[in-house]
């Protein structure tokens, strides 16, 4: 029990240095002028969005978050599984909640198409601190009723069966 507490947290904390080592190839650096996403409207200032009302005259752009929609590339994907289905509706609430408060302050964390399969559910998102927001949020609210296995590029999140829980 302890030692899977603490490989729990291990984990945890290699994803959280991974989350903050990680260059975004969606977000050149360098590219430092002034400008708005003529998609979702959040600007850009010194490398920084925010939701800003846009001045009128930024240049308009596609912002790395309203790219990867476009191109259908999230940066993580949570899948979701296991004896997920009677959770369904509590999780589902949980990620819109952590979605609203991120995105607020962070425009380009933003949770993309969640894909609902039969054994699985798939939330892509645009960035990694989101991902890793959300996993905090599922490990605070079930525990010991989950399985998390973290990898570069997913997450899985298994939700066990009565029997098998730690
Ligand atoms: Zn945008």
């Amino acid at each position: 029990m302890r030692h899977h507490a603490s490989s729990r947290a291990l984990a945890f904390a290699r994803a959280r240095k991974a989350a903050h080592t990680w260059v975004d190839p969606y977000r050149p650096a360098g590219k430092l002028y002034p400008a708005a996403c003529g998609q979702c409207g959040a600007t850009e200032w010194q490398g920084r969005w925010r939701w800003d009302e846009p001045l009128p005259d930024l240049p308009r752009v596609l912002c790395p978050a309203c790219e990867r929609i476009r191109d259908g590339v999230p940066a993580h994907v949570l899948e979701l599984t296991g004896a997920l289905p009677p959770r369904w509706n509590e999780v589902r609430g949980m990620i819109g909640n952590v979605e609203r408060a991120e995105v607020a302050e962070h425009p380009l964390e933003r949770v993309m198409r969640v894909e609902v399969r039969d054994d699985r559910v798939l939330v892509p998102t645009t960035g990694l601190h989101i991902a890793r927001r959300l996993v905090a949020a599922l490990v605070r609210r079930f525990r010991r009723e989950i399985r998390i296995t973290f990898g570069d590029h997913a997450t899985t999140v298994e939700w066990l069966e009565p029997r098998r829980r730690a």
